[in-house]
């Protein structure tokens, strides 16, 4: 299989094989997190829930903390549109980081933005102070001491970062990790490298940690290469690995041309109800079935959003699991209820996020 082509960080988010994670874990030297691991990160829902499956580099992080010394945790967010379910994963990791104590480092990719998209910084703009006040209303503290948050086009370090890289980037270097691309993708890149470093060049050496998705990794490895020679005093920037989530509708991607295998979080709530009563399950053909032998968890996008996103409570998570693969748990009833859940969430996020509008536009200095 052709690694480059899955690891496109430029694709849609696409849902890989088990056998495709382990082989990408292998060949790029990711580690797994392991149960120890995981105990130490017990309070962060997504180790606890295995949805981060491995990471770069996280035992730097835990020295800090240990030692009482800063760390970063850095992402940032393409304001090509509204937020939805792929993108808040990231937003909502980031959240539990900070509350780790980590500081937030969050960049508004706008220059990746034209690249990838085409859209112009100042088109950019509206999406840039949605996308910020979603965080804001996950949670993320803002104060100065807690959160840098900037725009690409707008920082000049950023910038400064990518001159200095990329004095050692050669076009081979590029094609290999990313494939042919566009120059303006590979500019993007290097941008993204001025990104992740950012936190060291503003604050000293220390420990960086950058959720993402595993099709980002590409990113990561340029950045720790170019880290490793240029900045030789720096930490390695690490990382840490979430499964994609599939389209909800049974599609293997969510993307934005099939506007049923994803909801924003901006849309009616109309509109969610139906995406959501149209989600694929993991349930069998009828009641008998599904009664004799019971549903497929697993496979299901129902169980998947409330794992990821929509139920807090760990326990009703694993009781529900449970229920359904002895078949006392019938599709109908599941659904039902993580459409109220998600509706209730929605709604809630969206007056939420309203409040939060007007201190994005402070934050991001945007009129
Ligand atoms: S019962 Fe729930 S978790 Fe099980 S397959 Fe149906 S919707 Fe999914």
């Amino acid at each position: 299989m052709n690694h480059k082509k899955i690891l496109d960080p430029w694709g849609s988010s696409n849902p890989l094989e088990d056998e495709d994670y382990e082989r990408i874990i292998r060949e790029f030297g990711i580690e797994e997190v392991n149960d120890v691991l995981r105990q130490k990160l017990i309070k962060n829902r997504f180790f606890r829930r295995k949805i981060i499956f491995g990471h770069r580099d996280l035992g730097d992080v835990f020295k800090a903390i240990e030692e009482n010394k800063p760390w970063a945790v850095m992402s940032g967010i393409k304001p090509s549109g509204p937020y939805h379910l792929g993108t808040s994963t990231t937003a909502l990791e980031i959240v539990e980081f900070q509350k780790m104590g980590g500081t937030v480092y969050y960049g508004i990719a706008d220059i990746e933005s034209w690249e990838d998209n085409g859209i112009p910084y100042e088109e950019a703009e509206p999406n840039a102070v949605d996308n910020l006040a979603d965080i804001l209303a996950f949670g993320l503290d803002p104060s100065p001491d807690r959160a840098y948050i900037w725009r690409q086009s707008k920082e000049p370090l950023v910038q400064d970062i990518c001159f200095k890289v990329s004095r050692l980037v050669t076009q081979n270097m590029l094609n290999a990790i990313y494939g042919e691309k566009t120059f303006g993708l590979y500019l993007a890149a290097l941008i993204q490298v001025g990104d992740i470093v950012l936190p060291q060049v503003r604050e000293g050496p220390q420990p960086t940690i950058v959720p993402v998705g595993i099709d980002q990794d590409p990113h990561i490895r340029l950045t720790r290469d170019l880290t490793r020679r240029y900045y030789k005093t720096f930490f390695l920037p690490g990382a840490t690995y979430h499964y994609l989530l599939a389209g909800i509708d049974g599609t293997d991607k969510m993307a934005k041309r099939n506007p049923n295998s994803s909801f924003t979080f901006n849309e009616s709530l109309e509109s969610i109800e139906k995406k959501v009563k149209g989600a694929l399950t993991g349930g069998r053909k009828n009641k008998n079935e599904q009664q004799e032998r019971g549903g497929e968890p697993g496979k299901c996008m129902i169980y998947k959003m409330l794992m990821y996103h929509f139920e807090d409570d760990d326990d009703i998570l694993a009781d529900e699991f449970e229920r359904c693969v002895k078949g006392e748990l019938l599709c109908g009833e599941h659904k039902a209820k993580c459409v109220e859940k998600v509706l209730k969430f929605i709604e809630q996020h969206q007056k939420k996020k309203e409040k939060f509008t007007d201190k994005a536009r402070e934050l991001l200095k945007i009129d």
